[in-house]
């Protein structure tokens, strides 16, 4: 556990107000906000060091060159891989997943075969798949979460057929919150040849993550919710998925020869890393990382259990609060309606009135709401400077809502 206030301190945003009240964010889960450190590194990088990166000679090319291409063997630290070659750059999750479906999947499965989903995935790891059941006819398969809101990993491993070209999953809901034991999904899956993509958006967030460990093909995050920059990110892609795709974007960087004729490619990662970057939000995002493990994965893991159980108990407390998913295993993410009340829009509204930020709506996750048998939710999600009695306030402003709306 460490001290949560000198961790408050390193945020500037969490010491305004909103509508008079001190800021209590609990939007983590959409973005998280950024601590002091990479406000600066952005700062310096435009205010000092700024040029594009790769292909220019002068010193400022070659410092931002230094620090942009530094952050591969930060992410890779962070994940736990031993090879920074085997991490691609991007805009984030998004482009990281639609970078496989386009580079990896297109190119190698047709009609009949299948990707195996659990329901609770965000859309981003559900819109490039149907983009290959409409155009190849490949088949998604839907793996239902329990009562709890709890993914049974025999389920997975049972939807496994001899025509299963990819299990494509994520290891925290963004929604309930739920963990799924990666691990033991990528030995089963490798046991029978299948490769499986990780959505990490939110995982990474949470808990330590060792890709070697895992097993897993791909592994996706994104910056903004790792408390760095929007617009970058990273994706781990195994030697050999790497050795079998085909470059995604074409442009600048990822060549290199160019005639009229005929393009040869730069080695990986290069060869996925099209055009200009996210220059400075890639610095950011080194930096943010190297915040988070100066902190410890393990102490941030530890902290946000705490609060996690803390919230539970408080939470179930309001018996005309609907709780989304009861199981034990989950990251501090809680989604709830309340009832008799109230679209989950003029909650979220209430309270904001009172600072307190969550996020209402459908997170993106339109087959988990289908399943839920909800159209929207309001989510409360926590991060590492969250406190208890951030969870008080909540509490508090939730009662305050009941008593408008019931
Ligand atoms: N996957 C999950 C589980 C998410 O929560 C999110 C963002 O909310 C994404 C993917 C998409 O991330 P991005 O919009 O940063 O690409």
């Amino acid at each position: 556990m460490y001290d949560v206030n000198a961790i408050r301190a390193d945020f500037p945003i969490l010491s305004r107000t909103v509508n008079d009240k001190p800021l209590v964010y609990l939007d983590n889960g959409a973005s998280a906000q950024k601590p002091q450190v990479v406000i600066d590194a952005i700062t310096t990088a435009y205010s000092h060091e700024y040029a594009n990166v790769h292909r220019g000679l002068h010193t400022l090319s070659n410092i931002a060159t230094e620090k942009y291409e530094g952050v591969r063997a930060i992410i890779a630290r962070f994940l736990g891989v031993a090879n920074e070659d085997q991490i691609i750059l991007n805009s984030g999750t998004t482009e990281g997943i639609n970078m496989v479906a386009y580079s990896w999947a297109m190119p190698r499965m047709q009609a009949g075969d299948e990707i195996v989903l659990s329901v609770m995935e965000h859309h981003a790891n559900i819109v490039p798949w149907h983009f290959l059941r409409e155009r190849q006819g490949v088949a998604l398969k839907w793996v239902d979460v329990d009562a709890t809101g709890a993914l049974e990993t025999q389920k997975v491993i049972d939807a496994i057929t001899p025509k299963t070209k990819l299990i494509a999953i994520t290891q925290v809901s963004n929604v309930l919150g739920t963990k799924v034991d990666i691990k033991a999904i990528c030995d089963a899956a490798r046991a029978q040849g299948v490769p499986v993509l990780v959505d990490g958006s939110q995982g990474a967030v949470h808990m330590p993550v060792n890709v070697d460990e895992l097993g897993c093909d791909f592994y996706a995050i994104t910056g903004h919710k790792l408390y760095g920059p929007s617009g970058s990110g990273a994706i781990y892609v195994h030697k050999d998925r790497l050795a079998e795709m085909r470059p995604f974007m074409g442009g600048g960087d990822m060549i290199r020869e160019v005639s009229k004729e005929e393009v040869t490619y730069n080695d990986p990662p290069m060869k996925f890393e099209a055009g200009t970057p996210g220059i400075v939000q890639t610095i950011g995002f080194g930096v943010a990382l190297e915040y988070m493990m100066g902190i410890g994965m393990q102490a941030i893991a530890a902290h946000e259990d705490d609060l996690c159980a803390y919230a539970r108990s408080r939470l179930s407390g309001l018996n005309w609060l609907n709780v989304q998913g009861s199981t034990a295993n989950k990251a501090a993410i809680f989604s709830f309606t309340m009832e008799g009340a109230a679209h989950a829009h003029d909650i979220s509204t209430i309270l904001d009135k009172k600072g307190v930020a969550v996020r209402a709506g459908h997170h993106c996750a339109g087959p988990l709401m289908d399943h839920l048998g909800v159209r929207a939710t309001c989510r409360a999600s926590f991060g590492m400077y969250n406190t208890r009695d951030e969870v008080d306030v909540l509490i508090d402003a939730l009662e305050l809502a009941h008593d408008l709306f019931a």
